[in-house]
Parts: structure tokens; C-alpha cells; sequence
């Protein structure tokens, strides 16, 4: 029996919200999961008038469901699924900026989204300016329709401020997206500190199994309907299958993350005393550039985790490949931990010396801490560098 101003009244935790939030409500006989509507269409009136109607539209139930579970996450109005992380930076920002418009963006993003906004945009007619997050205003032209940032960035897990930026978004009355996908909502809610479009590769922690590819937007009804419009046009939808294993996922993020964070954190004070390592970048951390900020405005300093080995290069090289448990594949937030070296990866078209630029020193070793035990993560990491020290 519901009670009168019962659980729908009072505001719930993430882990409940990660479990119930979007779901059909209990009835007898009904699956406790959703069902998988694999179809592409839905009857429907002749004059449709339901919420449910085409496979593509992203209409599809499995897509509704987990639309509503990651807007409650991210305490918004409104979030849409699309077919990739890379489908939802796109879609976002053709969704504000046009032929003649221009962008501000970040110095460090992820490669993906350099590429589109140096390569692809330009053929629109969108020109981007790249600039450090904290000298956007004089970067602004009369022609800016969008600020573009990420955080934590990778691999240096640096965190700009979002707020000041926040402000001038306002001022400008242009939007401020952020590229949220380091940070997850259960750590960060960036729509509560200045952004207007929260964007996610759910590839990566909201998936957490490195079994599906997806992306997410998220804020304001009326700007996931503007992206929902571009979804439709380019056809990046996320099929109803890719959204039940993304909705199992996310069941289990505030979970999962609980032991990315703790993990992660444990590991860093432990590298932070090695002998063999130079430096530990984690936000957590006091000696981390950003801590107080990160402090400000995350509620855990996450998953990811980079150090820096004292032998430099040729010396990561040799821990990478003492590695047993923790193998090299290039993505992150899944519950096995990855190891990635920004020189082969993310950054293998710069110069030793464009990597110190931006604070990528030789010896450089990017870890997604997964939710194994400590104590193994740490013999391994031991018995990784011990012959380094
Ligand atoms: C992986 C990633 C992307 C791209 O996501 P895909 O799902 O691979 O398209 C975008 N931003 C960040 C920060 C990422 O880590």
C-alpha cells in the first residue's frame, strides 16, 4: 500500500534513484526489468499521439526508461541517449551553434572531439577557438554561440573551474556544455554549478562494463528535444538493446563508483610514498593543482588515476608490461582496471616536449582503477615497480 507523502515526496539517495528511478511502476505480473522492446515501430493511432511511437525517434521504451533513471541522476529536467559519446558531443552542439556561428573550447579535450571541432565543424562553417578554460571571455567573439569544456581532463585529471564560466554563459545568454564523462553524476552534477548541457560517453562509467557503446545530453527539457530533432535528422539513435544494457549498468553506478573512488584514492596515497614514482595526478590528493576546487564541487575524485614512473619513458614502459590483472586497452571506467600510456594513445601525434606542455611528463601511466580488490591492485602495481625504485 503507497502511504500519503511516501517515497515520491521525499528526495532520494543516488543508489536509490540508480536502481528505481525511471522504471514502470510494480504491478502484479509485470517483469521486474524492463522488457526488451526489440521492434521499430509501435501501433499506434491513426493520428499518433503517444509518447511511445518509432525506434529511431528514441521512443522506444528501453530509451525512455533510461532517459528518466540518468535525469534523475543528474537532478535535470530531462536526458536523451544517443548512439555514442562522440553522437552526443555532436548532435549537442549542432543543436546550438550554425553555419557562421563560432565555438570556445578547452585546450585539452578528448581527441574525438578535437577532431570534430578542428576537422568536421570548420566544413560547416563553425570555427572553434581553443583557449584554457580560464581566459574564455577574451577568447568570446559576437559570433560565440557555445562554450565547451571537460572535466576531469584526461590524462592529467585537471578540473577547470565551471563557474565562472557559468557566468559568462549567462551573460552571454549562450550555453555552457560540459563533457562530464571522467566525473559521472554520482561524483559531480555539473547542471548544479553552472552548466547548461552535461554531455557523457555511458561508454565508459554510466555502461561500466565495457559492453556497450553510448552517449548521453542532458538539462533542460527544451534543449533535449533540440538535440532529440538532430538525433532524428542524422540517425544516431541508440538501439533498444545498447539502452537495457546501459540501464543494468546504471543500476549499479553510485555502487560501482563508491569503489572506483575509494579504490583510486587508496592507490594514489600508496603511489604517492614509491620510490620509483615521480608524481600522482589525482584530484583527490592535496598535492593535485586543482584539489581545492575539486573539494568545491565533486563529492569523490573518481576512477582515474595517472602517475608519473621516476625512469621515464622507456621505464613506464617495462611497468606496463609487468602488468598481469591490469591490461591495456584504450578506454575506462569499467569495473576491470585498464592502464593506457598517453604517448601510443591520446597524445602519440605531439612531441615529448608538447606532452610537458600540458603536463604530460615522460613516464606517464593512465589507469582506470576497476572495482578489484585493493589488495590486488596494489601487490600489482608493487611488483610492477618494485624493479624501477
Ligand atoms: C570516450 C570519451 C568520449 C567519446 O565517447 P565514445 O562513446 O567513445 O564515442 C568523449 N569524451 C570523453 C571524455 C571520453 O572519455
Amino acid at each position: 500500500m503507497k502511504r500519503e507523502g511516501g517515497q515520491a515526496t521525499r528526495p532520494q539517495g543516488a543508489s536509490t534513484r540508480a536502481v528505481h528511478a525511471g522504471m514502470h511502476p510494480h504491478a502484479a505480473g509485470e517483469a521486474v526489468t524492463t522488457p526488451i522492446a526489440q521492434t521499430t515501430t509501435f501501433f499506434n493511432d491513426p493520428a499518433p499521439a503517444g509518447e511511445v511511437l518509432y525506434t529511431r525517434y528514441g521512443t522506444n521504451p528501453n530509451n525512455i526508461v533510461v532517459n528518466r533513471k540518468l535525469a534523475a541522476l543528474e537532478g535535470a529536467e530531462a536526458a536523451i541517449v544517443v548512439g555514442s559519446g562522440m553522437a552526443a558531443s555532436s548532435l549537442a552542439l549542432l543543436a546550438h551553434v550554425h553555419a557562421g556561428d563560432h565555438i570556445v573550447a578547452a585546450n585539452s579535450l578528448y581527441g574525438g572531439t578535437l577532431t570534430l571541432l578542428k576537422r568536421d565543424l570548420p566544413l560547416l562553417d563553425i570555427e572553434t577557438t581553443f583557449a584554457e578554460p580560464r581566459d574564455f571571455e577574451a577568447a568570446v567573439r559576437p559570433n560565440t554561440r557555445a562554450l565547451f569544456i571537460e572535466l576531469p581532463v584526461n590524462p592529467t585529471l585537471r578540473i577547470p573551474d565551471l563557474r565562472p564560466l557559468g557566468v559568462l554563459a549567462k551573460k552571454l545568454n549562450i550555453p555552457l556544455l560540459v563533457d562530464a564523462t571522467f566525473a559521472t553524476p554520482i561524483n559531480f552534477r555539473a547542471l548544479e554549478h553552472g552548466a547548461t548541457v552535461v554531455i557523457h560517453s555511458a561508454t565508459k562509467y554510466l555502461g561500466g562494463h565495457s559492453d556497450v557503446t553510448a552517449g548521453a545530453v542532458v538539462g533542460s527539457a527544451g534543449m533535449v528535444e533540440m538535440v532529440r530533432e538532430k538525433m532524428k535528422s542524422f540517425g544516431a539513435v541508440l538501439d533498444p538493446h545498447a539502452c537495457w544494457l546501459l540501464e543494468r549498468g546504471m543500476k549499479t553506478l553510485a555502487l560501482r563508483m563508491q569503489r572506483h573512488n575509494e579504490t583510486a584514492f587508496a592507490l594514489a596515497r600508496w603511489l604517492e610514498m614509491h620510490d620509483a614514482v615521480a608524481k600522482v595526478h589525482y584530484p583527490g590528493l592535496e598535492s593535485h593543482p586543482d584539489h581545492i576546487v575539486a573539494r568545491q564541487l565533486f563529492s569523490a575524485f573518481g576512477g582515474m588515476l595517472s602517475l608519473v614512473v621516476r625512469g621515464g619513458d622507456d621505464a613506464a614502459l617495462r611497468v606496463v608490461e609487468r602488468f598481469e590483472l591490469i591490461a591495456v586497452a584504450p578506454s575506462l571506467g569499467g569495473v576491470e582496471s585498464l592502464v593506457s600510456m598517453p604517448r601510443f594513445t591520446s597524445h602519440a601525434a605531439l612531441t615529448s616536449e608538447q606532452r610537458q606542455a600540458l603536463g604530460i611528463d615522460d613516464g606517464f601511466i593512465r589507469l582506470s582503477i576497476g572495482i578489484e580488490d585493493f589488495e590486488d591492485l596494489r601487490y600489482e602495481l608493487q611488483h610492477a615497480l618494485e624493479a624501477e625504485s
